[in-house]
């Protein structure tokens, strides 16, 4: 079994995700990437990685099926030996007013964003509970908290989160695991590069700190919370928004 510390990221191929584990990587922890597109896309990733002088392992899976993830994870505990530290990334947008808002929208959503949350937790805590160690950071967002128009169905999901890690904490605790949540503001990724110069204008407006956040800025606040200096922490929603929302 590895020395190092093992850290199961999903969605980590590419965005958010994926600098988590860079940064995680540089921090000597092995990196079980769990992710729904194929190997190729996080091969840059993987690279990265691998020059930190730890192992990394793709497995491709859907967060939210639930047999899907309990395999994956079984495999990842053969191939590592353990998870120390897990970080509930993966989550979609689709974005709709209720009124055009169908049923399936609303169910992909809140099956990849919280239903893929539960499914990581569920089968990674029997073996953190064994250790008597875990780390559980799942990525929500400040929409969660303060609810956004046309993204009832993304909103809902992370509010989800919320609830979840509070439960989480409460029930784990004992067996000294650990669950927060991250909620970011605006963070240039894919996403936001998409938005014209006016939009982002409107959106500097919302935000004190008159700028997006960086991935590192959320990479950052999950490597404390899993870190020992956050060992007394557990049960918080940790904003990383500029002060957009408070
Ligand atoms: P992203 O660039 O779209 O990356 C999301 C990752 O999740 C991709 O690698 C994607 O894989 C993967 N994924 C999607 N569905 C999956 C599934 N069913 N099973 C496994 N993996 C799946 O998103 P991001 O901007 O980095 O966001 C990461 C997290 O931060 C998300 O939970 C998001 O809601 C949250 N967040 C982001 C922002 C922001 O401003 N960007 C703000 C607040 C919160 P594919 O490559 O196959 O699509």
């Amino acid at each position: 079994m590895t020395d190092h510390k093992v850290a199961l990221i999903t969605g980590a191929g590419r965005g958010i995700g994926a600098t988590i584990a860079r940064t995680l990587a540089k921090e000597k922890m092995d990196i079980a990437i769990v992710d729904y597109a194929s190997a190729e896309t996080a091969e840059e990733t993987l690279q990265a990685i691998a020059e930190e002088g730890v192992s990394a392992r793709y497995y491709q899976c859907d967060v939210s099926d639930f047999a899907a993830t309990k395999a994956a994870v079984d495999q990842i505990v053969k191939d590592f030996g353990k998870v120390d530290v897990l970080v509930n990334n993966a989550g979609i947008t689709a974005d709709k007013l209720i009124m055009r808002m169908d049923e399936a929208d609303w169910d992909r959503v809140l099956s990849i964003n919280l239903k893929g949350c539960f499914n990581m937790i569920k089968h990674v805590t029997p073996y953190m509970m064994r250790k008597r160690y875990g780390r559980i950071v799942s990525i929500s967002s400040v929409v969660g908290l303060m609810g956004n128009a046309g993204q009832a169905n993304y909103a809902a999901s992370k509010a989800g989160i919320v609830g979840l890690t509070k439960t989480v904490a409460k029930e784990f605790g004992a067996r000294n695991i650990t669950a927060n949540a991250v909620a970011p503001g605006f963070i240039k990724t894919a996403m936001t590069d998409a938005l014209s110069e006016e939009q982002k204008q409107a959106m500097y407006k919302l935000i004190p700190l008159g700028c997006l956040g960086e991935t590192q800025d959320i990479a950052n606040a999950v490597k404390f919370l899993v870190s020992d200096d956050a060992r007394y922490i557990t049960g918080v929603v940790l904003k990383v928004d500029g002060g957009m929302y408070i």
